[in-house]
Order: C-alpha cells, then structure tokens, then sequence
C-alpha cells in the first residue's frame, strides 16, 4: 500500500516537473527568437533632480513586446535570459538602442540627459566588454560621461576580481557607475571603499513604507548620510507619493524615480514628454 502510494506521488511528480520543464523550454525558444527578431523593445524611465524638478537622465528597462501585443516586463525574462547566454545579445541591444536614443534626444535639444543601463553580473566575464561598451557608446556619438552603467549590489558583495578591473576600467573611460537596488539584505558596507561608485539607487522596498514607517526613515536618512560622506550621487527608487518626496528633499536626497513622475514609456511617449514638461510633478503627459 505504502509502496503504491510512494510510486503514484513520484509519478505526479515527475509529470509536474516535466510539464514545468516542457514549458520553460518553450520559454527559452521563444524568448531567442525575441532576442533574434527584434521583439525586444526598450523602455525609458526618467529621474527627476527633486529639487529643481528637472529631468536628469532615463533609465533604460527592457520589454518583450509578444506576438499577440502583451507587454512582459524584464523580471519574467531576465533570469532565463542569464541562464542560457541569451542575456548577451539581449544587453548588447540594450545598450545599443539606448546610446542611439540618447544621441537622439541630445540632438533634439535635451543635451544633458544621461542614460543609464542595467548590466548583469553574467556579463562580466565577457573579456572584451570594456571595449565592446565603448565601442558602441562612440558609435551612437555620446559622450561616455553621459552614460551611466547600474549593478546590483549582489555583482559588488562577490568581490570578483575581473568585476573590480571591469568597474575600473569602466570609470577610467568616463562612464558612471551606479549600485543598484542598494541596501538589500546586506550587513557589511565595507565593499563601498573598494569600488569606484559614483552613485547609489536606494532600492524601493525602503521608499514604499515612508515617511510613516521609522524603520525604514531611519534606513534611508542612514544611506543618505551615507552617500553624502562618500560624495556619492544617490538616487531613490520608486517613489510613488508626494510624501515621500517630501520626506526625501526636506533630507536632500538628490534624485528620484518612481511612478510618480512617471512610469517606463517607450521612446516616442519619452519624447512627448520632455516636450511637454515644464518641471511639474507630477509629470503630466501633453
Ligand atoms: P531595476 O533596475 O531596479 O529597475 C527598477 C524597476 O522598478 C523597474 O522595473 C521599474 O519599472 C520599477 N519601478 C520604477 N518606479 C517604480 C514605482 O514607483 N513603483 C514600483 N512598484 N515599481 C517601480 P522593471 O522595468 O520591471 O525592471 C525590473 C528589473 O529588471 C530591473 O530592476 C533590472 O534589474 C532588470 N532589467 C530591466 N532591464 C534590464 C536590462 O536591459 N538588462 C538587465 N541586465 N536587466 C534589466
Ligand atoms: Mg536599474
Ligand atoms: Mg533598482
Ligand atoms: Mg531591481
């Protein structure tokens, strides 16, 4: 009886990761035919000086637009993309369209916007991704300190060695350097000294609750002291409310992003807007 049991359980089992198996295959086919036909799309998000209201930069996201028009965000596919190489070609498209879009908008008059770029820490490995970056920022004629590389806070615990050449090398080529989804899960903020950093994004998940959570005022007045003595730009994310942007000027944090000024729109929405904006926030699309 007991035996029966055993096998059936092992049997629905091994049906359940099959079917998982099937299906994250089909994931993987489709997601290299994306990456190969160009369904990939990218996205822009801007950061706003809080001060000034000034838009200083976009963040560039990643969106896989489907066959059938549905729009899935980079958090379904990213990992899978890390998994079987295909984030390669995917961040080399990133990076590609974005530099061309900044170009872009610099020659539309919004000359001082930067353009960060997520890199994932799969890439690094890569030997000539210094060369090939700058090879493709000079392509698209932007100046190198227009451009901001981002990674996470996990690609700066590991402490790899060809990661701290990569972040050298990096800066020496006048590209900024920003760590991001700062301050999750981590105790020891020793590694800050040993990276060249110009920048820090304080992760949402510490934004959310303010102002009324103390916990997490009490974090992010923390980072802010933080970066100020380390001379570090900081940026905080998701930021969703007035309150909170409130909260953070009154404690001159510098620089927000969140939905609050606006979601990650496509290129022509983005162009829309700086046309339209006059240092409203939040910011109001025509
Ligand atoms: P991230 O770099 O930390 O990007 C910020 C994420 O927070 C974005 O999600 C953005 O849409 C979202 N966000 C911004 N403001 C708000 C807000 O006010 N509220 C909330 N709830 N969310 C907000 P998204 O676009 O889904 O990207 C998720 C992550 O995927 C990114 O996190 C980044 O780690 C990764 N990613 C996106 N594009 C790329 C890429 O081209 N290459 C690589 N390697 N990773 C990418
Ligand atoms: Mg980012
Ligand atoms: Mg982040
Ligand atoms: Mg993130």
């Amino acid at each position: 009886q007991a035996k029966d049991n055993g096998r059936n359980t092992y049997h629905l089992y091994n049906k359940a990761v099959h079917r998982d198996l099937a299906k994250k295959l089909e994931l993987v086919k489709q997601l290299r035919y994306a990456v190969e036909n160009e369904e990939l799309v990218v996205y822009y998000q801007p950061k706003v000086e809080l001060l000034s209201h000034r838009i200083v930069g976009m963040e560039a996201l990643v969106r896989w637009i489907q066959e059938d028009g549905t729009v899935v965000g980079p958090d379904k596919f990213i990992p899978i993309a890390e998994d079987t190489g295909l984030i390669i070609p995917l961040s080399e498209f990133v990076l590609k369209e974005a530099c061309k879009q900044l170009h872009h908008w610099h020659k539309l008059g919004f000359d001082d916007l930067t353009m960060a770029i997520n890199i994932s820490g799969k890439q690094l490995h890569l030997p000539h991704l210094v060369d090939d970056i700058m090879n493709t920022v000079h392509a698209a004629q932007v100046p190198a300190d227009r451009i901001e590389l981002e990674l996470t806070e996990q690609v700066f615990i590991e402490n790899i060695q060809s990661h701290t050449h990569f972040m050298h090398a990096i800066r020496e080529n006048g590209i900024s350097l920003a760590i991001d989804d700062f301050g999750v899960g981590y105790s020891s903020l020793s590694y800050l000294k040993n990276f060249p950093v110009t920048s820090l994004k304080i992760d949402r998940s510490f934004i959310n609750d303010l102002p009324d959570n103390e916990d997490d005022a009490v974090i992010v007045q923390t980072i802010i002291n933080l970066a100020k003595n380390l001379n570090i730009q900081l940026v905080a994310e998701g930021i969703e409310t007035a309150d909170q942007v409130d909260f953070l000027m009154s404690r001159e944090c510098g620089i927000g992003q969140g939905y609050l000024f606006s979601r990650p729109l496509s290129a022509e929405n983005i162009t829309e807007l700086l046309e339209n904006y006059h240092g409203l926030i939040p910011i109001q699309i025509a």
